[in-house]
């Protein structure tokens, strides 16, 4: 397991471990040490690199998870490394491995398309993470496939990427680890957004090309503060891993003449899928363009009929970038990949007649906030457990000052209850103090005196959503 922010030392952490045979499982470095706890069981790992600063809630998990202290590593030294608990560095491990001459150029067999080379987490359509097995192949054949619409546009001697996205989320991963390794571009890492210096790095690194998340083209498009700085070397900047405003598109080209195009993946299928051509952008403002070259897709209805052109449907993809399944969870797999190799993305959208793919909606129970995965039933578990509550469901609402879905609880309080501000804010707190930042209950609390479900107990989550715009807090 991989715990860093954006770091120039994770990736050789990552290839000696892929090299080595190793599975890699990446995780956002803000986690809590319940979370983290959480994340090593459920991925079984056997050892840690973690970046100096993650190292408190690291260790701390580490010995509840069993993960013996010799296995946790420090990405690098660091002053306030706490080196008297024995935690060594990655480079004072190497030096200390007493490698047997015979196994200096062994190297294990790994089947390239059989073989896990990332575990990362997606709630998948509904429920609690779960480990998506990303082989060697998905991430050769993502990296190849995007490179065979980019290398056009691209000169490894001239362009250079900011890597503002994390590169623990399978889309940083792959179009900020892998394909530039294979494009040859010269890529500056940044370890978290903050605009100012995203502005200077881009105008000081004379940056070309910029992948980032919705919010970002929100603060570049509505800040001020960027005409501070001269972002002329900019050609590209790629939004992906939530949807994008069309008016943002045509508003940032209108006030600052930059150009943004969007992409479209998933965990499941080793990000990109879909991507806007730098050449034709302005043609399918608000899509996400025709497929990588290799993959197939389709809108589907009822699982059965294709869709018509600008008809709506589920999207359903096939190709070499779609994951090997859910580890451990065979029927969570079948559920969602049919035998013919096509896997259900959860998706709703349609086609334009020029090919280009819009997302207009999404049947699976999962809010991206800013790009980031809250699956509900994580939230309800926890909030489920709180005594003033007696039943939950959570949804997502757009934020538009945040240019990003948040998550809402509509919640039946125990009789006896006041349905005021006071219980309403001791749910939102519980929920503050036991998750990481981006899972927080930013659209609030409904109280209502029912949630809607199926004959199973299944919460009713679309009566929900139509509920919630009636009610006038969603669009
Ligand atoms: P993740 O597995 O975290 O990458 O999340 C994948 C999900 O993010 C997709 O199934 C979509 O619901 C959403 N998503 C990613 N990219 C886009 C996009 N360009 N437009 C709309 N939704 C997107």
């Amino acid at each position: 397991m991989v715990m860093a922010p954006n770091d120039i030392d994770t990736p050789p952490v990552i290839w000696g471990c892929l090299y080595a045979g190793g599975i890699v499982a990446p995780v956002n470095p803000a986690l809590s040490i319940q979370d983290l706890h959480q994340q090593i069981e459920r991925s079984e790992a056997r050892g840690l690199v973690v970046h100096p600063d993650c190292l408190p809630v690291a260790l701390k998990a580490a010995r509840t998870a069993n993960i013996p202290l010799e296995r946790v590593l420090a990405l690098r030294f660091d002053q306030n490394l706490p080196i008297k608990d024995g935690i060594s560095t990655v480079e004072q491990f190497i030096a200390n491995v007493k490698v047997p001459p015979a196994m200096v150029r062994y190297r294990p067999r790994i089947d390239s398309q059989r073989d896990t080379a990332f575990l990362v987490y997606s709630s998948g359509t509904t429920g609690l993470p779960k480990g998506v097995m990303i082989s060697h192949r998905n991430v050769v054949a993502d990296v190849f496939l995007q490179s065979l619409v980019e290398r056009a546009h691209i000169d490894w001697r001239q362009d250079r990427m900011l890597a503002v996205l994390p590169i623990y989320h399978i889309y940083g991963l792959v179009c900020l680890v892998h394909a530039p390794l294979y494009l040859g571009t010269t890529t500056i890492y940044m370890e978290k957004f903050e605009l100012p210096r995203f502005c200077r790095s881009i105008q000081d690194y004379q940056i070309t090309h910029v992948y980032v998340a919705p919010p970002i083209v929100l603060h570049l498009t509505k800040s001020d503060q960027v005409s501070d700085y001269d972002l002329r070397s900019l050609r590209m900047i790629t939004s992906g891993g939530a949807p994008l405003p069309a008016n943002l598109i045509t508003e940032l080209y209108d006030r600052r003449k930059l150009a943004v195009r969007q992409a479209y993946g998933l965990s499941e299928t080793t990000s990109v899928t879909h991507i806007q051509r730098w050449d034709a952008w302005e043609n399918g403002i608000g899509s996400n363009g025709p497929p990588l070259p290799g993959i197939e897709a389709k809108f589907v209805i009822d699982g059965q009929r294709i869709a018509a052109i600008e008809e709506e449907g589920e999207l359903w993809i096939r190709g070499p970038v779609v994951f090997n399944g859910f580890r451990g969870e065979p029927e969570l797999t079948a559920g969602c990949m049919m035998p013919d190799g096509w896997f259900k993305t959860g998706d709703i959208g349609h086609e334009d007649k020029h090919g280009n793919m819009f997302i207009t909606d999404r049947s699976k129970d999962l809010i991206k906030f800013k790009g980031y995965q809250v699956p509900p039933a994580e939230l309800e578990d926890l909030i489920i457990k709180h005594e003033v509550v007696e039943d939950v469901a959570v949804i997502g609402i757009m934020n538009e000052g945040l240019a990003s879905e948040v998550p809402m609880a509509y919640i039946v309080v125990k009789p006896g209850t006041p349905e005021d501000e006071a219980t309403a804010k001791l749910v939102v707190d519980h929920v503050k103090n036991q998750t990481v930042n981006y899972k927080h209950l930013r659209g609030g609390i409904i109280f209502t005196k029912e949630i809607p479900k199926g004959p199973s107990g299944k919460i009713l989550k679309r009566v929900l959503r139509q509920q919630a715009i009636a009610e006038g807090v969603r669009r």
